[in-house]
């Protein structure tokens, strides 16, 4: 049934919010769970002190276009943000998703798995509705941060089958977690970038270059956190800090100007945006993944994610 999606039937800007399950960590601290989830909205409960530290409770609700809760499996978050939107990248259609969030609310846990369901995706319809129509699938991976716009994996490699993308993505994470200090600290500084791109070659000539008909990007955001990082006494730390910031707020304001149809996309505000400049201009779709921890002592991150999501909507 998805195959015959129409590209105005997909909504251009989707928010999701995905609340990820309480820690052991944290259950053996007795933390709460302070998010009430419903299915397109959620309330936070948060915790706070008056003068004379008696203690009182305060809600804070938000709408979204779906909250999916802690039950909630990797299928189901597929088949709720990317899933639609598959089809229509046959149909000259740039789509980006992308999760937000504080580092550990659940970004790469979210992010992993949704490439290869879309691949897999791909090649059935490469296979059935597109037989014989000189489509085919390029995969190129790379990272932004660090004050470089991309650092490894520019290229660009023709894949067939769900098997060798496995293969390419796991070589290329496998590099990402080189870092000295360990996989979630060095991917918490940094946005990876993973794109699948259509292409199909012309009246079904060798000869010619294929063209671009779609592209699917996938971003893992570095840890929203780090965008506060500005203070901090380590200069690399601060810059790296304000980098991410920038990016971040650059992120948001290219996604509404595509909602409120400007002409102008200000992808000029950061790296991150630059790189994904292509998928900003023309007819595109982005949804985006807000990624939140339940336990107490997120709170304020939790409300920050919150809020930069509400801004995006
Ligand atoms: P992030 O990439 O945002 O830093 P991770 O994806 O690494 O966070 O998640 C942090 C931890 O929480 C990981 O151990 C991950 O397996 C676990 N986790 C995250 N989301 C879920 C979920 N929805 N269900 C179960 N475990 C989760
Ligand atoms: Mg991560």
């Amino acid at each position: 049934a998805a195959d015959n999606v129409k590209a105005s039937n997909v909504a251009k800007i989707k928010v999701v919010v995905r609340k990820r399950p309480l820690n052991k960590k944290e259950l053996t601290k007795n933390e709460e769970d302070i998010i009430e989830t419903h299915s397109n909205s959620l309330v936070v409960h948060e915790t706070k002190l008056k003068v004379d530290l008696t203690e009182y409770l305060e809600k804070h609700e938000f709408v979204f276009d779906a909250v999916l809760n802690e039950e909630v499996s990797n299928d189901e978050v597929y088949h709720e943000t990317v899933e639609p939107i598959v089809p229509i990248i046959f149909q000259r259609t740039k789509a980006t998703c992308f999760a937000y969030g504080q580092t550990g609310s659940g970004k790469t846990y979210t992010m992993k798995p949704l490439p290869l369901k879309a691949s897999r995706d791909i090649f059935r319809l490469m296979h059935h509705t597109y037989r014989n129509q000189g489509f085919h699938l390029k995969l190129c991976m790379r990272e932004d941060g660090k004050q470089q716009v991309c650092i490894v994996g520019l290229q660009e490699y023709k894949v067939s089958d769900v098997e060798t993308i496995k293969e390419l993505i796991e070589k290329g994470s496998a590099t990402r977690s080189t870092g000295t200090t360990g996989a979630n600290e060095e991917s918490s500084r940094s946005h990876a970038i993973l794109q699948l791109t259509i292409k199909r070659s012309v009246d079904g000539s060798e000869s010619k270059p294929p063209r671009v008909v779609g592209k699917l990007s996938f971003i893992d955001l570095a840890g929203s956190e780090r965008g506060a990082d500005t203070t901090d006494n380590d200069k690399q730390t601060r810059m790296e800090g304000a980098e991410i910031n920038k990016s971040l707020l650059a992120l948001k304001e290219c996604i509404r100007a595509l909602d409120n149809d400007q002409g102008h996309i200000p992808f000029r505000g950061s790296k991150l945006t630059e790189v994904l400049r292509d998928s900003f201009v023309g007819n595109s779709r982005t949804v985006m993944i807000s990624c939140i921890s339940p336990n107490s002592g997120s709170c304020e991150h939790s409300l920050n994610t919150l809020r930069y999501a509400d801004r995006v909507k």
